[in-house]
């Protein structure tokens, strides 16, 4: 019987450890810490993850504060914001929802995080230093997926992981999360050849593509472990996992599997950040 790997019972659980967490830390500060989400311009996706994300902190009794600028807003005046908020002691975290409008310089914002409030691990240098194996916070879906495989006691080290994805957010941080725990790792894009062939000698697929059940069910061998990051309208992920499921060893569900540990993580860290700040 294949293991579901059920990230809405994570979620809740750590949640649950999370109240405590805060209250704790409240106590020491004498305030409330507040996670800052930034959002520019209005995409209704980008609208609900940010509320999304400021009821997650209400959940927990950790404070948030939503920052909404202007599609027009220019890189300068968001560089500004972050730096006021870098400079703000009541700010444990700094989230700032992408895609942004064009016009910015993306890469250039999240490289201005301060290292010690960028909970959602998008700082350039937050993915060097945990890279490296050192301490750093993690981009949070790909630390949800780590978490979920060792809350489950999947085994990792010495196992073929293919990840298919390369982007900063999911393929490239959750390749070196998986490398760090002694998989061997191949990382998959667009220009991989012969894909079919390369995912079924995964022990472990990770789906981190944005295309509708892309990695079809008879790519994957029996015995794999399946983790869909993909998140496409519908519900549907990036791998077949109905179609696969019963002949896997382990496998996430959509939803309720991955998506529930993004949102999870980025709250787990805002809470570390702050105990941090309260010397617990
Ligand atoms: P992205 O930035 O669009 O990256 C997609 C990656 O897939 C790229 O590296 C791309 O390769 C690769 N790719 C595209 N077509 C391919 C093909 N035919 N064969 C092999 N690789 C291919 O997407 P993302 O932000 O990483 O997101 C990926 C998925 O995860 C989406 O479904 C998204 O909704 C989901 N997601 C979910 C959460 C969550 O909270 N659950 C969070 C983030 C993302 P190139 O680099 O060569 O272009």
């Amino acid at each position: 019987m294949a293991i579901e790997l059920n990230g809405k019972v994570l979620a809740s659980k750590t949640e649950e450890e999370l109240r405590a967490r805060v209250d704790k830390i409240r106590e020491k500060l004498g305030y409330t810490p507040v996670l800052a989400t930034i959002l520019v311009g209005d995409n209704p996706a980008s609208v609900t993850y940010v509320n999304m994300k400021g009821r997650a902190c209400e959940r927990i009794g950790m404070g948030s504060r939503a920052i909404n600028l202007p599609t027009e807003t220019t890189t300068e005046e968001l560089l500004a914001v972050i730096d006021e908020l870098n400079a703000d002691e009541t700010v444990a975290g700094i989230l700032l929802q992408h895609p942004v409008p064009k016009g910015i310089d993306e890469r250039l914002a999240f490289d201005r995080i301060a290292l010690d409030k960028d909970v959602d691990g998008v700082n350039s240098l937050s993915f060097g230093l945990m890279s490296m194996g050192k301490d750093a916070f993690v981009s949070a879906t790909p630390y949800g997926i780590i978490r979920l495989l060792k809350e489950y006691n999947i085994p990792l080290a010495g196992k073929n992981a293919v990840v298919v994805g390369r982007s900063a957010i999911l393929g490239k941080p959750v390749s070196m999360l998986l490398l760090n725990e002694n998989c061997t790792v191949t990382i998959c894009h667009s220009k991989t050849e012969n894909l079919p062939e390369i995912v079924k000698k995964a022990d472990i697929v990770v789906g981190a593509v944005g295309k509708p059940k892309f990695i079809e069910a008879d790519w994957l061998k029996d015995g794999v472990v399946i983790v869909d990051a993909g998140y496409n309208p519908g519900n549907v992920g990036d791998i077949d996992v109905e179609g696969a499921k019963d002949r896997s060893f382990a496998y996430t569900p959509v939803p309720g599997g991955v998506g529930p540990m993004t949102i999870n993580s980025l709250i787990l860290q805002t809470v570390v950040s702050a105990e941090r700040k309260a010397g617990l």
